[in-house]
């Protein structure tokens, strides 16, 4: 039986998002940006059993589309055998994954078999030097190169995310909107979000309106209609683009009042908001032995501490890691 998650806005919630590990092989300044940064015990990670065993529950309450991501959720060892099992399971229309696109190459045809058809790649940076200063790693050309695979491997629509810094990328904006008028990718344009202890300095954030006004200067924006279904990106295509291009504005202009979606972190921890750091823990209660029903009133518990909108005052931070969330 589905009973839905109707939150206390009458949002329905019908999407979850998972991390499937804190651990990444970049080190995006945004995000990761050193070693130091406190790391999940193995024992204190989800099991890929009882991620299935949640998503199974998940599903009794509604919810239908699932994204893996991370840290890196490729590094993770067996993602592959996890995504069929995923993919699998009845009721789940929509599994995608967000990905740096560092390991796409060696495992496109798995990540097919599997039933993965949407991805989200993330890329900063069209050039080599820079993509090295950002991500810690010299590895542009195979990300690249992985890109250019997984389009013609079929995978669609293929997302394209960046994130924007002053006076780090910002110079790329149009570079970036271009690509959606050669190729059908979806380019998207995401406002850096205080999430962490990446040292970004709010002069550092660029605002959504900048960027709209910048990559006007390529064409006209034209809205393409959100479905009901889509993520909080505000969509538009360039006149005679294949692709599209989206503004991801956490911080000018929320999304909160179409959020669909629930996160679970690597650790166990489900959460009705990024932008807040409430959570409630699934791991001890599974790791005691407790019941589906158990675990429905936690979704249920954390469904209703869903705040209308968030609350990200100007120069808060949230204190958790984006890595152990799952961004
Ligand atoms: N490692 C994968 C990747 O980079 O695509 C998946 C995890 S990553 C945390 C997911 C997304 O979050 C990426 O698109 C990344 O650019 C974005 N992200 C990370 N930190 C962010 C921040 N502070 N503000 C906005 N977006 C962020
Ligand atoms: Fe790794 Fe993704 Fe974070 Fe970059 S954004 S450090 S690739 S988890």
């Amino acid at each position: 039986m589905i009973c839905n998650l109707i939150d206390n806005h009458n949002r329905h919630l019908n999407y979850l998002r998972i991390s499937i590990t804190d651990r990444c092989n970049l080190r995006c300044m945004y995000c990761m940006p050193n070693d130091r940064l406190p790391k999940l015990e193995h024992r204190e990670i989800l099991t890929y059993e009882e991620i299935l065993r949640l998503v199974n529950i998940a599903v009794k309450l509604g919810i239908t589309k699932v994204r893996i991501t991370g840290g890196e959720p490729l590094v993770r060892r067996g993602v592959y055998g996890f995504l069929e099992r995923l993919t699998a399971i009845p009721g789940i229309r929509d599994v995608s994954l967000t990905t740096n696109g560092l390991l796409l190459g060696q495992h496109m045809a798995r990540l097919k078999e599997a039933g993965i058809k949407r991805l989200n790649i993330s890329l900063d940076t069209l050039d080599r030097d820079k993509y090295n200063l950002i991500t810690g790693y010299d590895h542009f050309d195979r990300v690249w190169e992985n890109i250019i695979a997984a389009w013609r491997a079929g995978f669609a629509p293929l997302k394209l995310n960046m994130v924007v810094l002053k006076g780090v990328n910002d110079d790329e904006l149009e570079k970036f909107a271009a690509l959606s008028l050669r190729y059908p990718f979806h380019v998207r344009f995401i406002e850096y979000m205080p999430i962490g202890m990446a040292g970004i300095d709010p002069s550092q954030h660029v605002l959504t309106p900048e960027i709209m006004r910048r990559v006007g200067v390529l064409g006209r924006l034209e809205p393409v209609a959100n479905g009901r279904q889509d993520g909080p990106a505000r969509r538009f295509r360039l006149p005679g683009a294949p692709g599209e291009i989206g503004f991801i504005s956490a911080l000018s202009h929320h999304f909160c009042e179409t959020c669909n979606r629930l996160r679970l972190t690597a650790s166990g921890k489900l959460r009705a908001c990024l932008l807040s750091d409430e959570q409630i823990d699934l791991r001890e209660p599974l790791r005691k032995g407790c019941s589906d029903r158990d675990i429905i009133r936690l979704f249920r518990l954390c469904v209703q501490s869903k705040k209308a909108a968030h609350r990200l005052a100007e120069n808060m931070r949230i204190k958790s890691q984006m890595s152990k969330i799952g961004g």
